[in-house]
């Protein structure tokens, strides 16, 4: 079919958009966001395909094929003696109910010999929500093996809340709708401050996805949020542009 030709031409790449301290501006970790480059119409974004691969199935190999790409690029960095930071890897909501789920991570993971914390799991709230304790089983076993783990799109959904109260995130991702338009909306700043503080006093890590402007930046930093991920502070890049932000934040070997 074309999905597999698709993979097996090296079609499907891993872009990596880093994830930045709101103070230094330093990178922190980063996220493997998946592209398409597709001969006729170039470089296609997720949203017009995981849908799809969703209904049939497909996006069970391609998640793992990014896993794997990370794995290996993890690998390679370390080998040219760059530090490297934790890489974000998005799962469908499909894995919770495979039970080749982890162990296929760890194989992958295993392979490559990248230790178990340079990997984080993000997985979007409605998942969670469809299966709290089928979710509550995959995250506590994902923490087992050393693995860390994010809630995607908090605030996106009706669950967040109950979600947060059953569930042991290591870091929770704000949804990007959760900033639009907060510049005119004085009630918008007052849901972000009070999210904020609620997860920070549940000891989790925030992060604000989707900060495109310094006013943005400014207000998010004030609310104690944690890292910031979006265009202000750089795009998604593929991996030999990633690398060499890398570079310049890796010391001189002395
Ligand atoms: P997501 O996980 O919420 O990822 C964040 C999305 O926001 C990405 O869209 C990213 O490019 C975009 N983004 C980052 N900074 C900004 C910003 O400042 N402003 C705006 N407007 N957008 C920003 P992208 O790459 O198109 O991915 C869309 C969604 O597709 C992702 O949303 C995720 O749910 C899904 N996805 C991406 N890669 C994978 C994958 O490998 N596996 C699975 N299962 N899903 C994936
Ligand atoms: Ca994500
Ligand atoms: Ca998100």
């Amino acid at each position: 079919t074309t999905m597999e030709a698709a993979l097996d031409h090296g079609d499907f790449t891993a872009y990596l958009q880093p994830k930045c301290d709101f103070a230094t501006g330093q990178m922190r970790g980063a996220e493997a966001l998946v592209r398409w480059n597709r001969l006729a119409e170039g470089i296609v974004r997720p949203d017009d395909f995981i849908p799809i691969f969703e209904k049939n199935g497909f996006i069970l190999r391609l998640d793992m094929f990014i896993l794997e790409s990370v794995a290996r690029l993890l690998a390679a960095w370390k080998v040219k003696g760059l530090e490297t930071v934790p890489v974000a890897v998005n799962f469908s909501r499909l894995h919770l109910n495979d039970a080749r789920y982890i162990p296929q991570m760890l194989r992958l993971v295993d392979k490559y010999n990248v230790p178990h914390e340079m990997i984080e799991v993000e997985l979007t709230e409605s998942v969670i929500f469809n299966n709290l304790t089928r979710a509550q089983d995959v995250i506590t076993r994902l923490h087992r093996n050393g693995f860390s783990v994010a809630m995607d799109d908090f605030g996106s959904g009706y669950s967040s809340l109950n979600v947060l109260k059953s569930l042991q995130f290591d870091s929770i991702k704000l949804d990007k709708e959760f900033l639009a338009g907060f510049e005119d909306n004085p009630h918008a700043h007052k849901v972000i401050e009070g999210a904020v503080s609620m997860i920070k006093s549940l000891g989790i890590q925030v992060v604000a996805e989707g900060v495109e402007t310094r006013e943005q930046a400014d207000f998010l930093r004030q609310t104690g949020c944690d890292l910031a991920q979006g265009y202000f502070f750089s795009r998604p890049l593929p991996a030999d542009r990633f690398e060499t932000l890398l570079k310049k934040s890796t010391p001189p070997a002395a």
